[in-house]
């Protein structure tokens, strides 16, 4: 079987075709890869649009989620370090109201030293906590280890306290020990309203406090934190302890707060990272808590569920690539097989061919059909013109031209033959008697009796107007001569269409006796034919062979 499949694309310009003004093929493209190549695109194409919109949608869901996640806790920490810092602020205000009473007991430095404790060591809110007098004489304070009890205030704390003389929740400031510090204090005032100091608790923003503690744990571990500013921008808290104590410019997340705005927001840090932030304000003492998680620590499962979906798709790839290989095959199979057949459709061979392709869709049905029935009619077309060209068409007889392919193959491959070249006596004289059509009878006739007295493989010929030639193969000039004689007989026992009988006069001639050439052997027989009708006519006479001279008797 020839290979009809090509497995090759090849795209070419023929520099000589465009010379010549023509490009016989520019593009060599089969359909099966053509097929092949616009299924796998869009099989590509549809995976790749889909893995992108779900990696997409996967990105998109888990920025809000974070968002949402990151806006309700930061709300929660908010509450809650609001709510202590309220709750701190009631503490000091009961214990405001209870020092004046202590005050007035005979072992009142021993109440209020307990008291400072009381509220020092209570639930490790303050870092220090200090009583002092309406002068601001510091009167008790907690831990001990601060010994700075009798001595006059000196802190900007407690200094603001004295001076205002109202609850109060500092803004952070350096301390004489050089602690960045809050100071939250209440009034002291007794029964007529004179006011006779303060109880204020520090806390230390750069060091354990309880901020720490209600701040510092957060549910993610990778790049996510919370902190805190004051209503100046200023951090209070902040896990990189550093930049406690700095002010935020130009956040927006900071701006929102600075208006008493609590929400979500995507934006990017002082340090340039992509960040998903929840910020929440705290009314009571008007700081701002921020929780935000890197983006691209949020966005990492995104990235891990798509190379996932890529690993998952690629066993249904692989199998789609397979059925598109097979469909595109069997699609253009009968295409590439009606092509082939149509390019050999010279070939006898060809319907018979095309009518075992296997065609299963209506294309290729259609062009099956076409094909079928174009060659049908071209085969039948060619038949007709190739018996015009080999045969007389008024006997039926082969033409000249076929008798001369025929014993030039004999010549060549050596195989003997005769000639019988036999004319009908007086012919012009039934014409001129009958008429040219029953000359043609006539004509029909011989050729028909010469027919009947030849084999299956001899060659009836028309040689000439009324000139016939047999030509037999594998027959000696004796046999060839009895052929003749037994014509001649049947003729001039048998009336011919005329009415009339009518005789032929014949000479005979072979192959390779009588001469190597077909040309040799008909002029001879000629020789030989015009002896039988100088001699009398109605007779057959053959060649002899004397020495190289070829005779005849
Ligand atoms: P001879 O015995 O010498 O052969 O005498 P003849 O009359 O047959 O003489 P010749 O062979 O010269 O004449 C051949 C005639 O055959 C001349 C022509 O009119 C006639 N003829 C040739 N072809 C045809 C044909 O196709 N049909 C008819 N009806 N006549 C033909
Ligand atoms: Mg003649
Ligand atoms: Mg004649």
């Amino acid at each position: 079987m020839r290979s009809y499949w090509s497995y090759s694309l090849k795209i070419y310009i023929s520099k000589k075709d465009f010379k010549k003004g023509e490009i016989y093929r520019v593009m060599k493209i089969s359909l099966k890869h053509l097929i092949l190549f616009v299924a796998l695109l869009s099989v590509g194409l549809t995976l790749i649009s889909g893995i992108t919109a779900g990696y997409r949608v996967n990105q998109q869901t888990l920025i809000e989620n974070t968002l949402e996640t990151n806006r309700v806790y930061v709300q929660k920490i908010a509450s809650t370090t609001d709510n202590f810092m309220k709750s701190t602020l009631q503490r000091l205000e009961y214990s405001a109201k209870d020092i004046p009473r202590y005050l007035e007991q005979g072992d009142s430095k021993a109440l209020i030293a307990n008291e400072v404790n009381r509220l020092f060591e209570q639930d490790n809110t303050f870092n220090s906590v200090i009583i002092t007098s309406a002068s601001g004489e510091i009167i008790a304070a907690s831990p001990q280890s601060l010994q700075i009890l009798g001595k006059q205030v000196a802190s900007v704390g407690g200094r603001q306290a004295l001076a205002e003389r109202k609850p109060l929740i500092t803004k952070p400031y350096m301390s004489i020990t050089g602690r960045l510090i809050i100071f939250i204090s209440q009034p002291i005032f007794d029964g007529d309203g004179n006011y006779l100091g303060f109880v204020g608790g520090s806390i230390y923003l750069m060091e354990k406090s309880i901020l720490n503690d209600l701040l510092g744990e957060h549910f993610y571990k990778d790049g996510s934190y919370v902190y805190v500013v004051d209503e100046d921008g200023r951090i209070l808290y902040h896990p990189n302890k550093e930049r406690i104590g700095t002010i935020i410019h130009g956040n927006p997340v900071i701006n929102d707060i600075m208006n008493g705005g609590s929400g979500a927001k995507r934006l990017v840090n002082s340090y340039e990272i992509d960040m998903l932030a929840g910020y929440a304000f705290m009314p009571t003492t008007k700081w701002g808590a921020v929780s935000q998680r890197p983006t691209e620590a949020t966005l990492l499962p995104s990235k891990d569920l798509r190379n996932q979906m890529v690993l998952k798709t690629l066993p249904f790839l692989l199998l789609s690539y397979i059925i598109i290989f097979y469909i595109s095959n069997r699609i253009a199979r009968p295409l590439q097989q009606l092509a082939h057949y149509a390019r050999s459709s010279a070939e006898n061979e060809t319907n018979t061919e095309i009518e075992n392709v296997h065609a299963w869709y209506y294309e290729a049905i259609q062009l099956k059909n076409a094909l079928f029935k174009s060659f049908s009619f071209f085969q039948d077309k060619v038949n007709f013109l190739i018996h015009e060209s080999t045969t007389d068409p008024l006997t039926g007889l082969v033409n000249r031209r076929t008798m001369d392919e025929h014993t030039k193959k004999w010549t060549e491959d050596q195989t003997p033959y005769s000639i019988v070249l036999f004319d009908i006596d007086r012919f012009k004289r039934v014409n001129d008697t009958y008429g040219h059509a029953s000359g043609d009878a006539v004509l029909k006739f011989v050729a028909e009796e010469m027919r009947r007295v030849s084999r299956n493989n001899d060659i009836c010929c028309r040689y000439g107007g009324e000139e016939f030639i047999l030509l037999l193969p594998e027959t000696t000039k004796l046999e060839a001569f009895d052929v003749a004689e037994r014509l001649r007989k049947k003729l001039e026992t048998t009336a011919s269409p005329c009415g009339e009988v009518v005789t032929i006069s014949a000479g005979i001639a072979s192959f390779p006796e009588s001469g190597h050439y077909a040309m040799e052997l008909i002029e001879i027989a000629d020789k030989c034919l015009y002896e039988a009708k100088s001699t009398g006519r109605n007779k057959s006479i053959m060649a002899e062979v004397s020495g190289a001279n070829v005779s005849i008797y």
